[in-house]
């Protein structure tokens, strides 16, 4: 993703009342974040905003937490969701690198929506889906393990197709053209940007004892 910084963002990402900033606090404990016991779903990687608080409009029942890297990009989320009255939603800055010590055994879902393709085989394992990544996710499931993943790329679909499996995840479902199906779908802001320019969109739902 081509990053323009904003000035200003580091400051407004801190003090929005979305952000959660001193997370380390909450570490085996985000359900007194959110004061409910309700089940929590993780997107990383969560961009503008779109997708995350598409879901927790619909889904009231589940507590959503955004992980983004970049203030400027988290920026533009935390103003959408400010004109929400949502008590379901909250957002992390930080790089997902160190997810692993954020959370223990509370994700029900992880969200890989339209995450960086890193081309390059030397930066493989930057893929949210590269071996070290899906390692890290091991300690962050309540219970059974969930991952949603949408791209429109398909090299990176079909690496994170060889890579979680051969982790032990199971295709549960699975689509090459997620659009011209009738599931459920929320879409992400590169997801509406790369389907109007006529991509078909990979969806895939992968789940691990
Ligand atoms: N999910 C959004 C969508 O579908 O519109 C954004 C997709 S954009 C291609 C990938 C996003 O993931 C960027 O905002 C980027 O900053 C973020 N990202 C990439 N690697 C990350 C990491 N290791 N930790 C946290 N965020 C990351």
């Amino acid at each position: 993703m081509r990053l323009k910084k904003i000035k200003g963002a580091e400051e407004y990402v801190n003090k929005s009342s979305y952000t959660i900033q001193d997370y380390e606090k909450y570490y085996k404990n985000f359900k007194n974040y959110f004061q409910n016991s309700n089940p929590i779903h993780l997107e990383i990687g969560t961009g503008k905003g779109d997708f995350l608080i598409g879901m927790a409009k619909n889904f009231p029942q589940i507590n959503f937490i955004g992980i983004e890297k970049y203030p400027s990009v988290l920026m533009k989320a935390l103003q959408k969701v400010e004109k929400e009255n949502l008590k379901n939603i909250a957002f992390i800055c930080m790089d997902a690198s160190t997810i692993d010590k954020v959370f223990e055994k509370e994700i029900e879902t992880i969200y890989l929506n339209f995450s960086d393709p890193w081309p390059k085989t030397k930066h493989h394992k930057r893929r949210l889906t590269s071996p070290i990544f899906l390692q890290k996710y091991e300690h962050l499931f309540s219970n059974n393990k969930k991952i949603i993943m949408k791209t429109d790329n398909q090299d990176l679909f079909e690496y994170s197709l060889i890579t979680t499996t051969n982790h032990g995840y199971k295709i549960e479902d699975i689509s090459f053209d997620l659009h011209h199906t009738n599931r459920f779908n929320m879409k992400t802001e590169y997801e509406e940007r790369w389907s109007k320019k006529g991509y078909p969109i990979y969806y895939v739902l992968l789940t691990k004892e």
